[in-house]
């Protein structure tokens, strides 16, 4: 009989992987906890939380049980003239606990249809209330806000949206607060944020005609784990709010406590007028996305005129299946005290990753340990990410550098000892592969 990875190989295409050099796919057979069990036999501890989407661990038996008794219910129904008790009880839990001033939910399917539907409704927002001049959007260096056209448009140029540049609306694109390599040569210990400088430059240069201005809070993800002074985003409401403009949050990554707090706007008090969430949202359990809406904003599409109305849906908008699992997963956070085991597991990074500073720039923010690395070749095509990815899985840790930049983000149901013996894993490789040659090629 042939393997899986046999049977990958004839009929699958993944992402982000170049077809002719990759290793071959991992097959997974099932997963427990925080491990991970291929058709080979070997247990692999999946040290990226399935791609920053399991927060309570794999399998989880609250949450098996909740998406089979929600099956055995309801499994799914459009949500266009319908709505059903798992989606209302989902809306009314999120609002509780997202920024205060947030009065209104939409649903959609993950973190890229998220930013979509926020890129949309803040440039309909507008038209509707007859400034249709408002109409670009300013964003962030470094910014990965997902792959649909719309949120590549607000990524940064790189090689993600590089060969779709033909088809991308123009943005406008201001210094992100990355103190490692700072845009203007500073030393945080010594600066006064000046990089928020640009942002109100960009700001005043197209006054009156910026629709919103769009940021990943806290940790820009994919643009390179970029973890920020809270001050700059304390300081972009400030801006947006003094020209006039909306400010929209992707919390797609940072929601639901990885940064340590539920949101990361939490750590600078910050309330956007919309906040984009996924991944955590269904505890990595199913596709789900959803945009949180000021009244502001909600009472804009309030019309007799059809033509104002928000023409976006998808098929499985609000699924109950996704709505339930993403219920029993709050129940979780308060049941186990979920955030006070993040704050720890933040502590244990931070004093495991210290020493590994001699590599590169270490930082740590709640529960997401990233070190980058020193290199001759710094970003994402940068050769030492594959090795490394190949030497970590030889030791039986999951971890999938951009290429210099190495990350360490588990679902918060690992124990101390496993955190402990993934940071020697760490250790270990990185003594081995940043041998005295590459350190030399530097
Ligand atoms: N926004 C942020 C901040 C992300 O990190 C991601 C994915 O990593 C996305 C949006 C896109 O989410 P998805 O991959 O679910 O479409």
């Amino acid at each position: 009989m042939k393997s899986l990875v046999e049977r990958d190989r004839a009929c699958l295409w993944h992402p982000y992987t170049q077809m002719l050099t990759a290793p071959p796919p991992l097959p997974i057979v099932r997963a427990q906890g925080v491990y991970l069990y291929t058709e080979d036999g070997r247990r692999i501890l999946d040290g990226i939380s399935s791609w920053w989407v399991n927060i309570h661990g794999h399998s989880h038996p609250k949450l098996n049980q909740a998406l089979a008794a929600q099956a055995s219910e309801l499994e799914q129904v459009l949500f266009a003239g319908c709505t059903h008790r798992p989606a209302i009880e989902l809306a009314e839990r999120l609002l509780a606990i997202l920024p205060s001033g947030l009065t209104r939910i939409f649903y959609s399917d993950d973190g890229s249809t998220a930013v979509e539907v926020a890129l949309k409704l803040a440039f309909e927002y507008w038209r509707n209330r007859g400034e249709p001049q408002r109409r670009t959007f300013v964003t962030l260096r470094h910014a990965y806000h997902g792959d649909t056209v719309g949120s590549m448009s607000a990524s940064e140029d790189s090689v993600f949206t590089r060969p779709f540049a033909g088809l991308l609306f123009p943005v406008v694109r201001a210094h992100a607060p990355y103190c490692y390599r700072c845009p203007l040569g500073l030393r945080r210990e010594t600066c006064r944020i000046d990089c928020l400088g640009d942002l109100e430059t960009k700001l005043r240069e197209h006054a009156g005609s910026v629709a919103a201005v769009l940021v990943e809070p806290m940790l820009q993800g994919a643009g390179g784990m970029i973890v920020w002074p809270s001050e700059f985003l304390a300081g972009t409401r400030r801006l947006c709010d003094q020209y006039g403009t909306l400010l929209i949050a992707d919390e797609v990554l940072t929601g639901f406590g990885r940064t340590g707090r539920m949101f990361a706007c939490e750590h600078a008090s910050v309330r956007p007028d919309l906040v984009c969430i996924s991944k955590g949202l269904t505890a990595g359990y199913l596709p789900m996305g959803a945009t949180a809406a000021t009244e502001a904003l909600y009472e804009a599409f309030l019309s007799d005129d059809r033509g104002k109305t928000f023409f976006h849906g998808h098929s499985y908008t609000a699924n109950p299946l996704a709505c339930a699992v993403g219920l029993a997963s709050l129940d979780l956070f308060r049941e186990n005290g979920v955030l006070d085991r993040v704050q720890r597991l933040e502590t244990q990074l931070r004093a495991g990753l210290e020493p590994l500073r001699r590599f590169g720039d270490v930082r740590v923010i709640g529960g997401v340990g990233v070190i980058e690395l020193e290199s001759s070749e710094p970003g994402y095509l940068d050769s030492i990410g594959p090795r490394l990815y190949r030497a970590f899985l030889d030791r039986g840790l999951l971890l999938r550098p951009m290429g210099n930049i190495l990350y360490f983000m588990p679902p918060y149901v690992i124990s101390d000892t496993e955190v402990e013996w993934a940071l020697q894993q760490i250790d270990e490789v990185l003594k081995d592969e940043l041998s005295v040659n590459h350190l030399r090629a530097l």
